[in-house]
């Protein structure tokens, strides 16, 4: 660009007013930006958040120790022990989830023969401090307790695409 050009650019403000224009263009117009955490986006009910284990209605842990997610986890982040109680059944003595090496690829889900473990549609979990992600059975129910009522209506919004 010539000196001339240049400087009538500058005399002018072109650039300044050219800004001003294109941010009274978009004053009016709907934000495409949300306000979190306030206001959150929508999640597909295949979002892989947090880790839960569920109960059954009654109460029951659903979670039947076949070891299965720990079997299937490429990151080994699940730890179980197991014993049978007085009547039987099988149920977990230990269930640990090593948030900090989990990968969320979902596969503990998806092997899951009762639909025990999940990813719920927690994203806001974030910690001060390594151990707090050391996450034990407890903590795992407390999950599923706490957000059972997602888990389950995700469940069965992707129920029929399995
Ligand atoms: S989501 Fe994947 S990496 Fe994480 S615990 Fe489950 S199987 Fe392991
Ligand atoms: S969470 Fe599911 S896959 Fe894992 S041990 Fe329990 S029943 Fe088996």
């Amino acid at each position: 660009m010539s000196f001339i050009g240049q400087s009538a650019k500058a005399l002018f403000l072109k650039e300044l007013v050219a800004g001003m224009a294109l941010t009274l263009k978009y004053f009016t117009k709907p934000k495409v930006t949300l306000n979190y955490p306030y206001e959150k986006g929508p999640l597909s009910p295949r979002f892989r958040g947090e880790h839960a284990l569920r109960r059954y209605p009654n109460g029951e842990e659903r979670c039947i120790a076949c070891k299965l997610c720990e079997a299937i986890c490429p990151a080994q982040a699940i730890t179980i022990e197991a014993e049978p109680r007085d009547d039987g059944s099988r149920r977990t003595t230990r269930y640990d989830i090593d948030m900090t090496k989990c990968i969320y690829c979902g596969f503990c889900q998806e092997a899951c023969p009762v639909d025990a473990v999940v990813e719920g549609p927690n994203f806001e979990y974030a910690t001060e401090t390594r151990e707090e992600l050391l996450y034990d059975k407890a903590k795992l129910l407390a999950n599923g307790d706490k957000w059972e009522r997602a888990i389950a209506a995700n469940l069965e919004a992707d129920a029929p695409y399995r």
